[in-house]
């Protein structure tokens, strides 16, 4: 076993299928290693990269590619793709342009991306759903697991809420991508966290 696969991959199909199946929202590879090595012992997960937010396109195909490379090849487990709708995250955030980054446009931006993994999850039979949004640093874990419960009981499905960030997770993240020598973006995704944002 590659020595930064989560741990999941000791895990037989059989041991795999006896646990709850969790679908994880994630936005990138660096942020979805170290939540992946500590859930995978417990559930089994499949990766949702619904991102509509993350501009240019490149960007996105970047941040997708690799994810799915080492969902494919390290990690060993499902990585689904959805929709890359790049207008119908701008209607959302329409009018809060200019809010700072933990603003009221990252609280759009958060609900419509769980949002979407919550209405997948259920539509496939998973038992419930999260993000790995809370390992960043610049994220509040609180926002986004109020809005993951609140998705929750509005969709009929659990929400696993977390501060992804406690126990190291945040510096585990790191050694492991730089393990991985993964791509590490200086910006959130969207055009308005651009260092020079060009919208
Ligand atoms: S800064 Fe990040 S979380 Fe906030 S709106 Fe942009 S992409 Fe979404």
């Amino acid at each position: 076993m590659h020595p930064t696969a989560p741990k999941s991959n000791r895990a037989t199909p059989s041991e795999n299928r006896a646990k709850p199946r969790l679908l994880l929202h994630a936005c990138c590879a660096p942020c979805s290693t170290a939540v992946v090595e500590r859930l995978a012992l417990d559930y089994a997960i499949s990766i949702y990269f619904f991102n509509p937010n993350i501009y240019p396109v490149a960007e996105y195909l970047q941040r997708r590619d690799e994810l799915l490379h080492w969902c494919n090849k390290v990690a060993g487990i499902p990585c689904l793709e959805g929709e890359y709708a790049p207008e119908e995250w701008m209607e959302q955030v329409r009018g809060l342009e200019l809010e700072p980054e933990r603003g009221r446009r990252c609280n759009r931006c958060f609900r419509l991306r769980l949002q979407r993994t919550a209405i997948y999850a259920r539509e496939h039979g998973y038992d419930l759903f999260t993000t790995v949004l809370s390992i960043s640093p610049h994220k509040r874990h609180e926002r986004i697991n109020r809005l993951g419960l609140a998705l929750a009981a509005r969709c009929g499905i659990e929400f696993y809420s977390a501060n992804f960030k406690k126990q190291n997770g945040f510096k585990r993240s790191i050694e492991i991508s730089t393990a991985q020598n993964f791509y590490r973006q200086n910006y959130c995704g969207c055009v308005f966290s651009r260092p020079t944002a060009d919208a």
